[in-house]
């Protein structure tokens, strides 16, 4: 079965970034619903429509196609005693940007401790990078209706419904499939 919209995919891959020092090594593979749910990068969809289970190949992603330039102002420096400890440089802490209004929150990584001074970095940890994925398609399946209807996958590795807490809507923590984020 060769992917199209409304398959589900499942594809081995390794990521890593222009100079190949790896980033992720994929032991999971990524499952993922095709047809432009976002549910991966629009770049990933578009390279492996039209393929077969065996396909593989290696693609470099741009910045702006992936999770964007990196954006100075997004860094900002907190004093330490407003965070909790212990405070770990890689810790995420969900803030606003500076002079942002309560919908703007956005997570911020610790990036740097001084012994008073914290620095916070707004942008994505993969922002201003241009990645490369090693691809493979392992498994191509027709989506469910029900996974249509849902716009992500179910099943071993989508996502599960806790039918008691949150019944099948659409609220709650949707997994995603898709550990690069
Ligand atoms: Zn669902």
């Amino acid at each position: 079965m060769k992917i199209a919209k409304n398959t589900v995919v499942t594809v081995e891959y390794k990521l890593s970034d222009a100079q190949n020092n790896l980033i992720e090594d994929g032991r999971q593979p990524m499952v993922y619903l095709h047809g432009g749910y976002e549910n991966t990068l629009p770049k990933i969809e578009e390279e492996l429509d039209g393929k077969d289970v065996g396909y593989a190949n290696t693609i470099q992603i741009e910045p702006e196609d992936a999770f964007g330039d990196y954006d100075p102002n997004l860094l900002k420096v907190e004093e330490r005693a407003r965070l909790p400890e212990p405070l770990e440089i890689g810790m995420q802490f969900e803030g606003l940007p500076e002079g942002g209004e309560e919908d703007d929150a956005m997570i911020f990584t610790v990036t740097e401790i001084a012994e008073d001074k914290v620095v916070l970095d707004g942008n994505h940890p993969l922002a201003g990078m241009a990645l490369r994925f090693e691809l493979k398609v392992m498994d191509v399946r027709a989506a469910t209706e029900e996974e249509i209807a849902h716009e992500h996958v179910h099943g071993a590795h989508g996502h599960h419904h806790e039918e008691d807490e949150e019944g099948d809507g659409e609220e709650g923590d949707h997994f995603r499939s898709h550990p690069i984020h």
